[in-house]
C-alpha cells in the first residue's frame, strides 16, 4: 500500500527496508516511524496524519453570533410500541402544504420535513422507536432538540414509556406529550397525566411546564395544536445555526442501492451541503454529486434543519456518522483512510479480547468472583423468574451479578451496561435491534438467545464451573 502510495514498485521498497535491517514480506505493516524514514528514503514528502489532523466535524459553537439565522427544529417521536409512532408521523407529515400542493408525492429518507400553512417549518426524524435517537447518542451526535412522547390514552404509560423519558432526560431534550388515540371511548387522557407524574414528568395542566396535547393520529385530530406546541418549545429553545460556512451534518440514514450506489440521508446541521462538495461521514467520504429532498426532488442544496439524500458516497456510512465538508478531495480521502485503519485496529483488538473466553478463563483460575448478566425477557414473569434463579445458583468462588433486567428487546444500552462491566447478556424470547448487535459484534459482548429458563440456568451454571463453550 506504501508503495502505491509513493508510486514505486513493491520490491523496492522491500529491499529498500531490507536495507535498513527491517525484514518484511510485502504485505507486512509496518510502524509509522519506520515508513516515514522509507519514504524519505525514496526522496518522497510526508505528511503524518495524526488524531488531531482529523478532528473534524461538529467542532463547537464557533460560528459568531452574526452569522446565526433561526432553524427548523429537529422531532424526534418517541414511545411504547403500538401507541402509535408510526400513525401520528404519517399523520404529521400529510399536513404539509408543499408536498400537498405537489400532489403528495413523498419519499421515506429517515427524516422529513413539515411546512406549516404559517410558513413556519419542522423536521421529523421518521425513523420510529428509540433505536434512532439512543442509536445516535450513543456515537456522540446530539440531532434531537424535542421528542415527542407518544402515549396511547388507552394504555398509559408502558416500559417503552419510560424508557423513552429516561432518555430524553439523559439527553437533556426537553418533551412535548402527545396523548394519542384519544378518539377510542377507552380514552383516559388523565390516567396519562397522572401517571406520567411517578417518572417526574409534569404536564401544564398539574402545575408543570411540560405541554401535553390531546391528539388523535387516525382522525387527524390535535395535531395543529401539537405542531403550535412544537414551535412554541422550539422558540423557547432559540435554535440557530449559520447557513453560510461548510456543511456538517449527521447520518440519519445510509443504504446501499443498485443503481445508486451507497446512498445516505444526512440532516445538515450547520453550513450549506452543495453540489460538487467533497466530504467526508464517519470513514467513507465522497463528492456531492446529487441532492434529493424528502419530496423526492432533486435540489441543489440543503441548508441547516434539512434532510436530504446524498449520492456520490464512496462507501455506505453509519447512521449517527458525522458529515463535514472537506476543502480538499486527497485530504478527505486521507481522514477516511485514517478512520479506517483506526476502525479495523480497534475492531482487532476487541477480537483479541472475547469477553465470554475471558469470563470463562478468568472464573477458571480462579480470577472472577462475579459473572455479571443484562436479563432481558419477553414477560415480566420470566424476568424475575430468571433473575431468582440466576441469583441463586452462584458458588462460594463465583457470584451472579444482575446488572440489568427488564422486559423489552435487546438495545443499545443493554450493550453499554454489560460492556461496561464485562458481563453478558441473556435474551429471553426476545431479540436484539441491529444496532444493538453491531455495536455488541464491535465490542466483543456476547448476546445469548434462549426460551427455556431451564437452558439459561444449565448453561449459567456450565459457565459458573468453567465449562462452557463460548458463543460462535
Ligand atoms: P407504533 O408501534 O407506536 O408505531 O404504533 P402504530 O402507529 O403502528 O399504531 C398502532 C396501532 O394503533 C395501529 O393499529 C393504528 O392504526 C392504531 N392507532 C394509531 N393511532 C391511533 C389513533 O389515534 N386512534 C386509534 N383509534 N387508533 C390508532
Amino acid at each position: 500500500e506504501l508503495a502505491n502510495r509513493m508510486a514505486e514498485r513493491g520490491v523496492d521498497v522491500v529491499r529498500a527496508l531490507m536495507k535498513m535491517g527491517v525484514m518484511v514480506t510485502i504485505n507486512q505493516p509496518i510502524d509509522a516511524d519506520t515508513a516515514e524514514l522509507l519514504v524519505s528514503e525514496f526522496g518522497h514528502r510526508i505528511r503524518r496524519v495524526s488524531d488531531s489532523d482529523v478532528e473534524v466535524g461538529l467542532s463547537g459553537d464557533d460560528d459568531p453570533v452574526e452569522s446565526l439565522k433561526p432553524r427548523a427544529p429537529v422531532v424526534t417521536v418517541m414511545g411504547h410500541v403500538d401507541h402509535g409512532k408510526t400513525s401520528l408521523l404519517d399523520a404529521l407529515r400529510k399536513t404539509d402544504v408543499v408536498s400537498r400542493e405537489a400532489g403528495g408525492i413523498t419519499q421515506h429518507i429517515g427524516a422529513y420535513q413539515v411546512e406549516l400553512s404559517g410558513g413556519a417549518t419542522i423536521t421529523f426524524l421518521d425513523t420510529p422507536g428509540h433505536e434512532a435517537f439512543t442509536g445516535m447518542r450513543s456515537r456522540g451526535a446530539k440531532v434531537t432538540d424535542i421528542v415527542i412522547l407518544v402515549v396511547a390514552a388507552d394504555d398509559a404509560v408502558m416500559p417503552q414509556t419510560i424508557e423513552a423519558i429516561r432518555h430524553a432526560k439523559l439527553a437533556e431534550v426537553p418533551i412535548i406529550v402527545a396523548i394519542n388515540k384519544c378518539d377510542l371511548p377507552a380514552a383516559n387522557p388523565d390516567k396519562v397525566r397522572q401517571q406520567l407524574l411517578q417518572h417526574e414528568i409534569v404536564v401544564e395542566s398539574l402545575g408543570g411546564d411540560v405541554q401535553d396535547v390531546e391528539v388523535s393520529a387516525a382522525k387527524g385530530t390535535g395535531l395543529d395544536k401539537l405542531q403550535e406546541a412544537i414551535l412554541l418549545q422550539s422558540e423557547i429553545l432559540e435554535l440557530k445555526a449559520n447557513p453560510d460556512r461548510n456543511a456538517e451534518g449527521v447520518v440519519v440514514e445510509a443504504k446501499l442501492e443498485v443503481g445508486r450506489g451507497s446512498v445516505a440521508t444526512v440532516l445538515v446541521q450547520r453550513g450549506t451541503l452543495r453540489i460538487g462538495d467533497v466530504f467526508v461521514a464517519g470513514a467513507e467520504w465522497g463528492r456531492v454529486r446529487a441532492l434529493i429532498d424528502d419530496r423526492g426532488n432533486n435540489v441543489e442544496s440543503a441548508g441547516p434543519a434539512e434532510p436530504v439524500e446524498v449520492i456520490g458516497l464512496q462507501g455506505a456510512p453509519e447512521a449517527g456518522d458525522l458529515l463535514s465538508v472537506i476543502d480538499s478531495e486527497s485530504r478527505a480521502r486521507d481522514i477516511a483512510e485514517f478512520r479506517q485503519r483506526q476502525s479495523r485496529e480497534k475492531r482487532a483488538a476487541v477480537g483479541q479480547r472475547g469477553t465470554l473466553e475471558q469470563m470463562f478463563s478468568a472464573i477458571k483460575e480462579g480470577q472472577a468472583q462475579l459473572l455479571p448478566l443484562v436479563i432481558k425477557a419477553d414477560v415480566q414473569g420470566s424476568a424475575e423468574a430468571l433473575v431468582g434463579s440466576a441469583e441463586k445458583i452462584g458458588t462460594d468462588e463465583v457470584k451472579v451479578e444482575i446488572l440489568h433486567s427488564a422486559v423489552g428487546g435487546i438495545n443499545e444500552s443493554d450493550v453499554i451496561l454489560a460492556r461496561a462491566s464485562n458481563g453478558i447478556i441473556i435474551g429471553f424470547n426476545v431479540r436484539a435491534n441491529k444496532q444493538a448487535r453491531e455495536m455488541a459484534q464491535r465490542d466483543g459482548v456476547d448476546i445469548r438467545y434462549y426460551s427455556i429458563i431451564y437452558n439459561v440456568i444449565d448453561d449459567l451454571k456450565s459457565l459458573l464451573s468453567g465449562m462452557l463453550a463460548p458463543a460462535v
